[in-house]
């Protein structure tokens, strides 16, 4: 696979969903990939990234950032409130704001810089343990909360149990969205990014059918 592959593959779903062309956007996460397939990326005008852990994007992404205008890089992984500043000065999207605490973290950080990440609330949709994001039962109030201190939320994200249909889980995901007026669906991967589009996906976060497998 390839970013040419997918970008095509992206097309095809979307015109296959009635969406318009390039109305979904396509975040290449880069993290434990080789930095010159990433280069080859960038190189081929890519601009739109997502990485998992703040320290390795620190490393990464300032420089190219400085070579090559107009990149965005978005944090999908989980982030620890002590973390909450450096991801904040380096990510233009953080797809992980999964509690309370990180929201109000996260509040403070935006008033004192006077901007802030676009956010997304992450729905543990499969009501996962082990897994990050908000339960889906508690996840009106949750963007009720983050609403009221000004957060300034871009839409919902979930990473579907491995192994399952994701269909329903894009299905949920997005009726919270719905009945709470947010528009942003982060949601699809390397294996189902299709299936969220035709879901409605406003972003899908596609990394191993771009890069090939990670270190
Ligand atoms: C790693 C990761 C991706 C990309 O996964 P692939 O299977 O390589 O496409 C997407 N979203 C999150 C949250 C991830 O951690």
């Amino acid at each position: 696979m390839s970013l040419d592959a997918i970008t095509d593959r992206l097309r095809a779903a979307e015109a296959a969903a009635g969406r318009a062309p390039g109305s979904v956007c396509l975040i290449a996460v880069s993290k434990r990939q080789p930095p010159e397939r990433v280069e080859r990326a960038l190189r081929a005008g890519h601009r739109v990234f997502g990485e998992n852990y703040v320290q390795e994007a620190q490393a990464k992404w300032p420089d190219w950032q400085a070579e090559y205008p107009g990149v965005s890089v978005h944090l999908v992984g989980p982030l620890q409130t002590n973390k909450a500043r450096a991801a904040v000065e380096l990510f233009d999207a953080i797809h992980s704001l999964d509690r309370p605490k990180l929201a109000r973290t996260l509040a403070r950080l935006a008033q004192e810089r006077g901007a802030c990440p676009e956010l997304f609330v992450q729905v543990n949709t499969g009501d996962e343990p082990q897994k990050a994001g908000i339960p889906p039962h508690e996840a009106d109030a949750f963007i009720a909360e983050c609403r009221a201190l000004d957060l300034p939320l871009a839409g919902l994200m979930c990473l579907p149990p491995a192994g399952a249909d994701s269909a329903p889980h894009f299905t949920e995901l997005a009726a919270i969205a719905a009945r709470n007026g947010l528009t942003g669906l982060s949601m699809g991967m390397s294996d189902d990014f299709e299936a969220a589009v035709a879901h409605g996906a406003t972003h899908v976060r596609v990394g191993s059918a771009i890069f090939g497998a990670r270190d």
